[in-house]
């Protein structure tokens, strides 16, 4: 971190950017999704905030689907026998997509535009792995639709985005694997920041300080 300075967030900047941010991307006209898969925990509340400003043809709420995701190095910093190299390029599913009785016959990813959602995009070692485990799923499902389908049957087209409250404008350790999600422009990242530590209203003690300070750097913007 080059700058020990914390940038605070509140509850009502997270609410207006996000409103913002759909409208600013255009996500209900031009994306449109289908649904969302929230990384826990920092993407829930965004997530929930989104469904808010997201519109589907049915009129429907879009589900949310929420996983789990720890960086290897959260979990190993006390073990001193870990490998310096691999840390931090190592993600641990904690938990992952589950669809109730009524998807089991089918391919609940295929054929869906999914906006993947979390709070930050630090190194991006976080995202690219969700994108990396997402598409392992979608070829799976690729597979028993084409095993189910007569020949030719065309399969149907997934495409991912990713939704960030904000992206830290840094060298990244990842890319992210499936690179249509950036080239097609559907990276939607609310605010981009310096590389400093944000500290969400969500993480505060005492929301009253932590909204005070945050209002205090809004005003000296
Ligand atoms: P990445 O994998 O992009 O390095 O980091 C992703 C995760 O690290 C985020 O989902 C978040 O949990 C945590 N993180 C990274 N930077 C920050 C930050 O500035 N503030 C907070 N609160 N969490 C962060």
């Amino acid at each position: 971190m080059q700058n020990d300075d914390k940038i605070y967030i509140s509850y009502d900047q997270v609410h207006k950017l996000t409103k913002e941010t759909v409208e600013r991307y255009r996500i209900n006209e031009n994306f449109k999704p289908d649904l969302m898969i929230a990384i826990g925990g920092g993407g829930f509340i965004p997530a929930r905030i989104l469904r808010t400003f997201l519109k589907r043809q049915s009129g429907q709420n879009i589900p949310i689907q929420a996983i789990g995701l720890s960086l290897y190095e959260d979990l190993v910093t006390s073990d001193p026998s870990s490998d310096p190299d691999i840390i931090g390029t190592q993600v641990i599913k904690t938990q992952w997509l589950q669809f109730g009785p009524s998807y089991a016959d089918t391919c609940p990813l295929l054929g869906k535009n999914i906006l993947i959602v979390d709070e930050v995009d630090d190194t991006r070692t976080t995202l690219a792995y969700a994108v990396q485990e997402l598409l392992k799923d979608i070829e799976e499902e690729k597979r028993k639709f084409i095993e189910t389908n007569s020949a030719g049957t065309p399969v149907p087209e997934t495409k991912l985005a990713v939704f960030v409250l904000h992206n830290k404008k840094k060298e990244k350790r990842m890319e992210l694997p499936d690179p249509s999600i950036v080239n097609e422009g559907r990276y939607f990242a609310a605010k981009e920041t310096p590389d400093k530590w944000l500290v969400y209203p969500w993480e505060a003690n005492d929301i009253d300080e932590h909204t005070k300070k945050s209002s205090l750097q809004e005003n000296n913007e």
